[in-house]
């Protein structure tokens, strides 16, 4: 349980970075770049260091953390400071962070000068399960998350779950919920086992297994043709919910509990117009609610949170897409869904 070959790339498990300290050793690359935020420059960077022996030959890039960074400014600044810095294409970017971190630097490493050859070390739950793995990179434009971005693999991508000891329990029970989304869409022994998990203690083994799910979907389908888009699953809604809570609340929610409160909606919509049964639903929806804070959307809300919808990536021809499950354990994409059904989703929550 140490590597996973993926298309183009290894995902590098519990390696403790010894396959990193090779590749450095190597002098294949020019200049090493770290890129940092505020957090994990205090938290990681020290244990990145110790991992590789003291390494320092590194240029620190250190940005703001959050979401609201995740923006073309700090790719404009990010850009001019490897120009400072004379960066070439033959230089690295290791993204050592959580997933706005890799999504960001993954943008930025994709692009400069054409492309630069990047690696990723998440150090958040959810970056470990799923942002860091698959390629896709980007950054948000106004309120639309991920609007602009690329499909670029990492050379690698690193996975030490020990960086996982700084991290506070709500990002864990943010990452949480895409491991539960992995058991729904194809896996329900997997579900099953989680839902006797305390989110605060998860081995090892069951953060492979994510990255094993989402490694097997995207390498069959690496530019979300047809099947990844399973994993968009609570997504559609959730990705609305996140931007209206970034704008509307005073502490927004986090990517993945507006995922958790996407996943309710969405298994709804999976009973209404799929063939979840209403047991399933139920199971769903409890497990969820017991773990996540209960979200109250307004009805005078409905309408804007219809408009982000409208921008998502997934759409086709103006129509909203979604991907619904048939059964715990199994996921249809490109699902249509009338706009009454979407109000009545919402209206469930409450
Ligand atoms: P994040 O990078 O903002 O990290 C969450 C917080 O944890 C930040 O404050 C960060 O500084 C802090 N942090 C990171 N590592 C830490 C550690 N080890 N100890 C203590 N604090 C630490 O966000 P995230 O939740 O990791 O990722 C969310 C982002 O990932 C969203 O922008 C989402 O769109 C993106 N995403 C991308 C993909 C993809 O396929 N590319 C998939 C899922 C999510
Ligand atoms: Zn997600």
């Amino acid at each position: 349980m140490n590597k996973l070959d993926s298309a183009g790339h290894t995902i590098h498990f519990e390696a403790n970075l010894a396959p990193l300290a090779e590749i450095l050793e190597s002098n294949k690359y020019s200049k090493i770049f770290v890129f940092v935020d505020r957090n994990t420059s205090e938290l990681c960077l020290p244990q990145f260091q110790e991992m590789l022996g003291d390494f320092t030959g590194f240029d620190l890039i250190e940005t703001d953390p959050g979401e609201e960074n995740k923006s073309i400014d700090f790719c404009i600044g990010i850009w001019k400071t490897l120009l400072d810095f004379g960066a070439d294409r033959k230089c690295l970017m290791i993204n050592l962070g959580g997933g706005v971190i890799t999504d960001m630097g993954g943008f930025v490493a994709s692009t400069y000068k054409r492309g630069i050859d990047f690696i990723n070390i998440p150090t958040t739950l959810l970056s470990q399960v799923d942002a860091s793995v698959g390629g896709k990179t980007g950054i948000d434009v106004d309120n639309v998350k991920n609007m602009v971005g690329t499909f670029t693999l990492p050379q690698a991508v690193f996975i030490e779950t020990s960086f996982l000891n700084t991290l506070p329990k709500r990002e864990l029970l943010s990452g949480f919920a895409e491991m539960i989304k992995h058991g729904l869409i194809v896996d329900k022994d997997y579900y099953t086992e989680l839902q006797g998990v305390d989110y605060e203690k998860i081995e090892a083994k069951a953060i492979y297994r994510s990255v094993e799910i989402k490694n097997d979907v995207v390498t069959e389908d690496p530019h979300e043709k047809g099947l990844r888009k399973i994993l968009n699953y609570g997504h559609t809604i959730g990705h609305a919910i996140e931007t209206y809570s970034l704008i509307n609340d005073n502490a927004p929610l986090t990517h993945g509990e507006a995922i958790a409160i996407g996943m309710i909606c969405e298994a709804f919509l999976s009973a209404k117009n799929n063939t979840l049964s209403n047991e399933e639903l139920d199971n769903i929806s409890s497990y969820i609610l017991k773990l996540y804070p209960k979200y109250h959307i307004k009805e005078k809300s409905f309408d804007q949170l219809l408009e982000f919808m409208q921008s998502d990536k997934k759409n086709e021809n103006g129509e909203i897409m979604f991907s619904l499950l048939s059964r715990i354990g199994a996921c249809d994409f490109n699902c249509r869904v009338s706009k009454t059904d979407i109000l009545d989703s919402f209206a469930y929550l409450n």
